[in-house]
């Protein structure tokens, strides 16, 4: 479990796993809660323990050009290298404790094969505070065939970007409340925010990982429409033909349950501007329903991959082409109608075990 993203600084050891690039002296754990400095060297303490598995559809991540319509194992532990204000995760993701059941890289490997999916996620809290297991997952996964995807909120450091754009095939990228600078200190506790998440994205499409944009729009706090002109305005620089955003809709959660549903009037605002920014496929997301929860070709308009919720119903694409033009479309494998409908939870007759750390060392005992 010794991690590969740090460097030693006298007794201290300096994280290189998020841009927080936190100095952890002996015996304690990096702000993420999960990358303590035993002996001089950083540890991953949460290696292999997970507190939420389930299958999902790839539309919940959301991903809606990489193998539309499958579904994903998908994985997540305690832990996170953001503190947001509104987590819908915030029991796993700002839990400090690290507990969950036991899985070694080879039974995820297992898992996926017995669930009959291709695809593996690393979900619900913060992907790059554990790195390194997922690299260890993906060396089986390539073997197999098998794809490797994370759910991330982008705040990397160049080394995390070398290091995933060699083994993660796609990910879903979260600018948060438009990427407004106020916003992410208040409500995320995080500095140097939009410009540190936007070279993520620029440096990971470059190296040619699938990427997909998420902006969660937060009433009041996080819905201007010139923070969202301006990341439209980066995304397509960056992206030209491929880019594409999913503005979502906030639902009241934790600290922010006082705030009320972004009305999907706002959201639709968004969507306005970043099409007149020159977006190619734009997204409204968590409105069931909605008409851009479809996929639109960008040349003649027609829808070609058509959603309701997580489900796709029906698919109008020839061999990656649009069926009414023919005009190829942002794809990687295959769409297909929807393999599941809704997220279904996996439930594994192991027993819940916690990590600790105890002065320089750490202890395992199974929680009842
Ligand atoms: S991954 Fe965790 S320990 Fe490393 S820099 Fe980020 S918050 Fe700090």
């Amino acid at each position: 479990m010794k991690a590969l993203l740090y460097e030693r600084k006298d007794s201290e050891v300096v994280c290189k796993a998020c841009n927080r690039k936190c100095k952890i002296p002996p015996n304690y754990s990096g702000f993420c809660g999960v990358r303590y400095n035993i002996k001089n060297e950083l540890l991953v303490v949460n290696w292999g323990i997970f507190i939420a598995v389930a299958l999902d559809p790839i539309e919940k991540k959301p991903l809606y050009h990489f193998y539309p319509g499958s579904k994903a194992l998908s994985l997540g532990t305690t832990g996170c290298s953001f503190a947001c204000k509104y987590c819908l995760n915030w029991d796993i993701s700002q839990r400090r404790k690290i507990v969950g059941i036991k899985l070694e890289p080879e039974e995820i490997i297992e898992l996926a094969k017995e669930n009959n999916t291709r695809i593996i996620t690393f979900t619900y809290n913060e992907p790059s505070i554990y790195a390194e297991f997922s690299y260890e997952v993906s060396k089986l996964a390539k073997r197999e065939g098998m794809k490797v995807t994370w759910v991330s909120n982008g705040y990397f450091t160049d080394e995390l970007i070398d290091f995933i754009s060699k083994f993660v095939d796609a990910v879903t990228i979260d600018i948060k409340g438009n990427g407004n600078e106020g916003f992410a200190r208040k409500y995320i506790s995080v500095l140097n925010y939009s410009e540190t998440v936007l070279h993520a994205i620029e440096e990971l499409y470059k190296k040619k990982v699938h990427v997909e944009v998420t902006d969660l729009v937060i009433p009041e706090i996080g819905d201007s429409l010139e923070d969202a002109r301006k990341v439209s305005k980066r995304i397509y620089d960056i992206m030209g033909e491929e880019s594409n955003i999913h503005f979502l809709r906030f639902y009241p959660e934790y600290k922010l349950s006082y705030l009320y549903q972004t009305p999907i009037e706002t959201l639709e605002r968004h969507a306005r501007i970043a099409k007149e920014e020159g977006i190619r496929y734009v997204y409204i997301g968590n409105v069931p329903g909605h008409e851009l929860e479809n996929t639109y070709c960008p040349n003649c308009g027609k829808p070609v991959i058509e959603r309701k919720g997580f489900t796709v119903y029906r698919v109008n694409l020839e061999d990656g082409r649009c069926k009414h033009c023919g005009y190829r479309v942002f794809l990687k494998g295959e769409a297909r109608t929807s393999e599941i409908y809704y997220p279904e939870p996996i439930y594994l007759n192991k027993p819940f075990v916690e990590r600790v750390i105890k002065d320089d060392r750490i202890e395992e005992r199974e929680v009842k």
